[in-house]
């Protein structure tokens, strides 16, 4: 009897199992074929300057919209994308399409692209960025790159030499998700980077927590002594949005003000009618 069920139980685990594998190709499958199915899309959310209280720019977050199964996000297929091999074909056409939405906003508004360290790997990131720049005649100014501290793991030469080129380019450089995964200070000073993104787990911890209050004003004090920006990811309430400011966080970004939406529904100048009543408290939205 004992052995019965024994069995029953590994032939339901390998079932099972031969789901998941099963529904793992057919993700594959499907996302190799997003791009040609026009199932990819981006969207785009605010990045405000804590002191003038105006958008600055805005983040490019990839969606994908898979036929029957909707959105999936990001967090899910872009470790697919990477695993598989289509992370370089989609990562360049992320670039080209945020570059060509940009060009068409007020030209003191930047867009943010995030990379995937892959990207890094295949050795035509920076002839691919130069191309979207110049075939949708944005500024390079009005370009920032995102990467993680997983591109600076394996700082090769090679890894540094790309982003010294791409610096070259006139665009800049953001250091994104800081204070997660390997976080090291040394990263800061192996690269001259343009910007720190605070990962949002500090940023929502941040008036409940002291130990998440003191490393966020560490990072900030930091970025002020090496002259490097500092925003402030996830921002969602009030009470944060107040100690970011008394912090002096150079950037926030965050559902408080706007969740990402399509570039058709992006307003320059009024700030996600979301968050109005809370940002005209918070000195938002007022000539300053
Ligand atoms: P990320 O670059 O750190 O992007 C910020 C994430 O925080 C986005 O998640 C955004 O929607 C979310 N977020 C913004 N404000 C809030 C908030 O107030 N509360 C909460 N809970 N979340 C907030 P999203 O869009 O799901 O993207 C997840 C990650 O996927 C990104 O993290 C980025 O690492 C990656 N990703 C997105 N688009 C691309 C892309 O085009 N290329 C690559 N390589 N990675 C991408
Ligand atoms: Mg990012
Ligand atoms: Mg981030
Ligand atoms: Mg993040």
């Amino acid at each position: 009897q004992a052995k019965a069920d024994g069995r029953s139980r590994i032939r339901l685990f390998s079932f099972e199992l031969e789901e998941k594998l099963v529904a793992r190709k057919a993700l594959e499958n499907d996302l190799r074929e997003a791009l040609q199915r026009s199932e990819m899309e981006i969207h785009y959310q605010p990045l405000l300057n804590t002191a003038s209280k105006r958008i600055e720019g805005y983040e490019a977050l990839l969606r994908w919209k898979r036929g029957s199964f909707g959105y999936v996000s990001p967090a899910e297929f872009i470790p697919v994308a990477e695993e598989i091999g289509v992370i370089d074909t989609l990562g360049e056409w992320v670039l080209r399409e945020a570059c060509r939405d940009a060009a068409a906003w007020p030209s003191d508004i930047t867009v943010a692209v995030n990379l995937s360290p892959v990207q890094f790997r295949a050795g035509n990131l920076v002839r691919n960025t130069l191309r979207a720049l110049s075939d949708t005649g944005l500024s390079a100014r009005r370009l920032e790159l995102e990467i993680t501290e997983s591109v600076l793991l394996e700082a090769t030469e090679k890894t540094l030499a790309t982003l010294h080129q791409l610096k070259q380019l006139g665009l800049r450089i953001a250091l994104d998700d800081f204070g997660t995964g390997y976080s090291s200070l040394s990263y800061l000073s192996s690269f001259p980077f343009d910007k720190i993104k605070i990962d949002k787990t500090f940023i929502q911890d941040l008036s409940s927590r002291s130990d998440a209050l003191a490393v966020v004003e560490l990072v900030v004090d930091l970025g002020k002594k090496l002259g490097i920006r500092t925003t402030a990811e996830g921002v969602e309430t009030e009470a944060q949005m107040i100690r970011l400011q008394e912090i002096g966080c150079s950037q926030v970004q965050g559902f408080l003000f706007a969740k990402p939406q399509p570039a058709a529904c992006l307003d320059f100048n009024v700030i996600g009618r979301l968050a109005a009543p809370v940002l005209a408290s918070a000195g938002f939205g007022k000539s300053s």
